[in-house]
């Protein structure tokens, strides 16, 4: 394989595999991971899926289809912690990694045939037991030399596998399969293409350029070359920054009344919450930024276990940040940021905030309607 190798890997039902790995009696049995009873699946395990369980499955479906079913609210700390020691092992073999998700990621393998003193797919399939060796869980991986045929053989070929689509073969591949396996065509788009009468990859790919580019625009230039295997994307090693949003005001007077100042920092929070709240992140961080009188400023800051997107769920820790203020001094400008901000996280397994996600979501309907101050 002369092409750059690229490798996808995947874990098999992460979540529930890390709960049976810690919980010997969980294994071989069906795990469903998801919040409260008002959430949906985050992950179910492979016994799960024999009833008909999958995630984003509302929690009280899956409870009918498997009473008898193990359910755990989860922990998103755990998991990371899995996660960050998968990663670890993937860096042994390789500095490119480029993590996707929680327990996702590519890797390119160029140049450590001669390291590892094995080919590529044997260097793949070393660090898949590894990982299964060392952590407990299986992974699923793909080797291809473009990022588009590697993930969708991973998460094709389920669980615990490996394969290997030799270039000659990239097209060929991908030609066969149906067109909702192409990432990048969702629930939304699929439709708009069944009614141009595509059904697969292959027919996609068979159009002209010039044709996709004329209905689609962008978006169906690069779905037109990645269904044609052609996906020049680069493993980037370096996720992309993750963004953050901020707020802060400087008082007319300086302030020294701890409740004036939570007042102050928890309206900054919401307008913060709302705001991501519209883009569907959630933030893992929380930093407050606390300028005195003798304009000395410092930052305290916290992860959550349990990234939010309301206040209610960012309000205890704001709370902590605040009790390290210097409660001699008085404060001239204070400031909330949420950082850390993920698009991916699975929602239901933080089910505690479900509800008052929902009851949020409602006001911000209103909000929009009638302006932020209403509620
Ligand atoms: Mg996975």
């Amino acid at each position: 394989m002369n092409e750059t190798p690229i490798l996808h890997v995947d874990a098999d039902a992460f979540f529930a595999s890390v709960e049976q790995r810690l919980e010997p009696k969980y294994r071989g049995k069906p795990v469903i991971v998801g919040g409260s009873h008002r959430g949906v699946v985050s992950s179910a395990s492979y016994e799960a899926r024999q009833f008909g369980i999958h995630s984003a499955m509302p929690i009280f479906r899956a409870r009918k289809l498997c009473p008898h079913g193990i359910f755990i609210k989860g922990s998103h700390h755990t998991y990371a912690e899995f996660s960050q020691a998968m990663f670890q092992i993937f860096k042994k073999y390789t500095p490119t990694v480029e993590m996707t998700s929680i327990d996702e990621g590519y890797l390119d393998l160029t140049g450590t045939t001669r390291l590892h003193k094995a080919a590529y797919h044997q260097i793949a399939a070393h660090l898949l037991c590894e990982v299964e060796k060392s952590l407990g869980i299986t992974l699923s991986g793909a080797l291809s030399s473009c990022k588009i045929v590697s993930k969708i053989a991973s998460s094709r070929f389920k669980p615990r596998r490996l394969s290997w689509v030799h270039a000659a073969h990239e097209k060929q591949f991908l030609a066969s399969l149906p067109l909702k396996e192409m990432p990048g065509i969702g629930p939304q788009s699929l439709p708009k293409f069944t009614r141009l009468g595509l059904q697969t990859i292959g027919d996609l790919a068979e159009l002209q350029f010039e044709a996709m580019w004329q209905m689609f625009g962008g978006y169906g230039m690069v779905l037109w070359e990645r269904a044609n295997g052609i996906d020049h994307r680069p493993v980037s090693p370096h996720a992309p920054k993750r963004k953050s949003i901020s707020e802060d005001k400087t008082f007319p007077i300086d302030l020294d009344s701890p409740q004036l100042l939570l007042e102050e920092s928890s309206r900054m929070l919401k307008k913060l919450c709302y705001q991501i709240r519209k883009n569907n992140r959630f933030a893992a961080t929380l930093t407050l930024k606390i300028r005195y009188s003798d304009f000395a400023t410092y930052t305290h800051q916290r992860s959550l276990d349990q990234p939010s997107n309301v206040p209610c769920g960012l309000l205890p820790t704001l709370k902590l940040l605040l009790k390290k203020r210097d409660s001699s001094r008085r404060v001239r400008l204070l400031g909330v940021s949420l950082s850390n901000l993920q698009s991916q996280v699975q929602l239901e397994l933080f089910g505690r905030s479900a509800k008052s996600q929902h009851l949020e979501q409602s006001l911000d309907t209103l909000r929009k309607k009638y302006g932020l101050g209403v509620i």
